[in-house]
């Protein structure tokens, strides 16, 4: 059965390459794409906005006039963008893969009541690289324990609205679990003036914005005498767009719940 997908969102940087990604996908069709209403790529064919030539998708101005097309949207907007998109897949029964960052605590909130009427699948960041990454973190968070001062430094491109990135966040979450603290009381979010010493119960957060740099992440768990790094760097959308795609497969026909790129890969 192909599974048919619609892209909000299509002509940002993540929708351009994710119409890439389903057209080279197996199984999975295009057959949504959709832009802000008064945008001037309304109309416009999907493929030829992602560079592939025409494919006879044409751009639209409003979800709500598509959605009976598709079983499973995928969604790199911005937050209130996406909420009003999952509201709507929600009221028409469609599964969501949400990759837009920055959400606050009372939006997670609206994305998990969601959740319990049609599959959502959110990631802070969809590739198999950064997800294996995750599962490191937490082996390494748990043998190193209390010993260690830990920071997580990310770069990203100049034109990324939200920080630190929601991969950063996630990556700092999953290594506070690890040790038993709270990532909301132990987070430093950047340091300036006389800040006195560290504390080894905090976790910092430094983030670059700066060029094209597509996104890069290291945590640095240091000791005296010895650290350890744990770095991903991306060179490419394409590796988050894939995961997308792959998630979006994988969701279709799933029961509602919310989940995120490691029950897809199944880690
Ligand atoms: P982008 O190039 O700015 O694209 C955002 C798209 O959303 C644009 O097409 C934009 O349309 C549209 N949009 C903005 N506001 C909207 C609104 N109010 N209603 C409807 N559409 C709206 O950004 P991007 O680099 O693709 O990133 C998008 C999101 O994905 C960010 O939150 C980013 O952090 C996240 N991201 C996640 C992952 C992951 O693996 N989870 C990876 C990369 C990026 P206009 O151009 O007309 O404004």
């Amino acid at each position: 059965m192909t599974v048919r997908v619609g892209i909000t969102g299509a002509a940002g940087r993540m929708g351009r390459t994710l119409i890439e990604a389903i057209n080279q996908a197996p199984g999975l069709v295009l057959a949504a794409a959709v832009e802000q209403p008064g945008s001037s790529l309304v109309g416009a064919d999907a493929g030829e906005l992602a560079g592939l030539g025409k494919i006879g998708v044409a751009v639209s101005g409003d979800l709500a006039a598509v959605v009976d097309d598709i079983d499973v949207l995928i969604d790199f907007t911005v937050p209130a963008a996406t909420l009003a998109n999952l509201a709507l897949c929600a009221a028409a029964g469609k599964a969501v893969v949400i990759g837009t960052t920055g959400f606050s605590a009372s939006e997670d909130e609206d994305i998990k009541r969601a959740a319990g009427r049609v599959p959502v699948c959110k990631a802070s960041n969809f590739s198999t690289g950064v997800n294996l990454c995750f599962k490191l973190l937490d082996m390494a968070a748990r043998v190193l324990g209390d010993d260690v001062d830990i920071e997580i430094v990310e770069a990203h491109h100049r034109h990324k609205i939200d920080a630190p990135s929601g991969t950063a966040l996630s990556m700092g979450g999953v290594v506070a679990n690890a040790l038993g603290r709270d990532l909301a009381e132990v987070a430093v979010y950047g340091r300036e003036g006389q800040t006195g010493a560290r504390n080894r119960d905090t976790i910092g957060f430094a983030t670059v914005r700066a060029g094209d740099i597509v996104g890069d992440h290291t945590v640095i768990f240091a000791a005296d005498g010895e650290r350890v790094e744990i770095t991903h760097k991306a060179s490419s959308r394409m590796s988050f767009a894939r995961g997308a795609v792959r998630a979006a497969g994988w969701l279709n026909g799933r029961e509602p719940a919310l989940y995120d790129m490691q029950d897809v890969l199944g880690l």
